[in-house]
């Protein structure tokens, strides 16, 4: 099969979750082609790398040891976590009427990790496991039909065409903005419209700094504020402690603001913890989920924190037993998390490995 339009799998999405499931199935003899309508893979992970700075996570960074499938993986492809430093005090902010004060933090049984040299090596080490040819960017699905023993899949310019598909767009997104010309079943497509796509809505913000004067007495790196527009921050510095930055979230309604304008309430806010030196800072990054094409769409709709998460229906398949509906959300361990990409990962090339495709 050498026409670069067909292929035995086509998994819509270079996430976690679709470069997981290829990673799984690797050892069966497959065309597996990912179609991602980014110019980049990773999804919602992404590590901003610049020389001389620590890696910036944009989006996922933290994982715990109760991540078991997602530790599982990162041994299997040789990477290595390290904890997350908090220390043993928190900038506290409670009030807008009232200074920050330094509290206390509790002992943590269960602390947080990250992943050395960032995030992104898991993506970047799943995507060197596969041919060249195994990941066209660029490619934005808008259509699925199913014809006779096929699924087509079609995006702004080509007409792909696969025995199974595996969508692992959040499923808000997959609803608004992929037409089934073959439906759907209207109970999952509500389902799919009420399902939360976690951070969506969220706003990281991080700066660099040559010196880590947050770790002087009477400081602290770690920042939870009630007033914001930053509502919690942490150290971000690289595994050597040996390049420095914070970062954090920042209030989501702020989305409208130039990055100007937010990067100026980013820098007023911390200097009301720190002093003048944070404007001494080496690099500014932010991202703004909420206009990630490839991520956020409107709902119209209040949809709680993991609503829907892992919900039954996204456990079946559906066009004749040829289309699946993978990704984080779908997942009920850990839905929402890179974990929840992995269970996801593991369940659908589970589904997948015994049966025949080329049927
Ligand atoms: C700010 C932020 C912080 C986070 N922090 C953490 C954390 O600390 N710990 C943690 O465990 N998790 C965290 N997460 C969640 C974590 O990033 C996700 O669980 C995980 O990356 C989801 O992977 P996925 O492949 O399921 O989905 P995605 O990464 O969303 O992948 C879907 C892919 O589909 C592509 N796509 C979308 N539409 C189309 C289309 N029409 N055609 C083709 N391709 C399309 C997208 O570009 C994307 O590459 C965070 C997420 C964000 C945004």
């Amino acid at each position: 099969m050498d026409d670069h339009t067909k292929a035995d799998i086509i998994i819509i999405g270079a996430g976690l979750t679709g470069l997981a499931i290829a990673h799984y199935l690797k050892k069966q003899d497959l065309k597996i082609l990912i179609l991602e309508s980014r110019d980049r893979i990773g999804g919602r992970i992404l590590t901003i790398n610049n020389e001389g700075v620590t890696p910036i996570e944009m989006g996922a960074t933290w994982l715990s040891t109760e991540h078991r499938a997602l530790q599982q993986l990162l041994v299997e492809i040789g990477l290595e976590t390290f904890e997350q430093h908090l220390g043993k005090t928190a900038v506290y902010e409670p009030f807008s009427t009232a200074p920050a004060q330094l509290v206390q933090l509790p002992h943590s049984d269960n602390p947080s990790y990250r992943v050395k040299g960032g995030t992104d090596t898991i993506i970047k080490t799943l995507a060197t496991e596969l041919s060249s040819q195994s990941i066209l960017l660029n490619q934005t699905i808008n259509k699925i039909s199913l014809e006779a023993n096929k699924v087509l899949v079609t995006s702004q310019d080509t007409t792909f065409e696969s025995s199974i598909v595996v969508s692992t767009l959040p499923p808000l997104l997959m609803a608004n903005t992929i037409n089934f010309a073959t439906p759907l079943p209207d109970g999952l497509m509500n389902l799919a419209k009420s399902t939360h796509t976690w951070m969506g809505d969220s706003i990281k913000v991080a700066l660099s700094f040559k010196t880590k004067f947050w770790n002087a007495k009477e400081l602290s790196g770690t920042i939870f504020s009630n007033v914001g527009p930053i509502t919690e921050m942490y150290d971000h510095s690289n595994v050597a402690d040996s390049q420095y930055a914070l970062k954090g979230f920042f209030n989501g309604a702020y989305y409208h603001l130039s990055r100007q304008e937010r990067l100026e309430l980013v820098l007023k806010q911390l200097e009301k913890y720190y002093g003048a030196q944070v404007r001494d800072y080496l690099t500014y990054e932010e991202l703004v989920w909420k206009k990630e094409t490839s991520t956020a769409t409107s709902s119209g709709q209040n949809i709680l924190p993991h609503q829907n998460n892992g919900a039954t229906q996204y456990q079946q398949s559906y066009l004749d037993g040829r289309f699946y509906i993978a990704g984080t959300e779908t997942s009920p361990i850990n839905g929402g998390y890179m974990e929840g990409a992995i269970q996801s990962a593991l369940f659908i090339s589970n589904q997948l490995e015994n049966r025949k495709l080329n049927s």
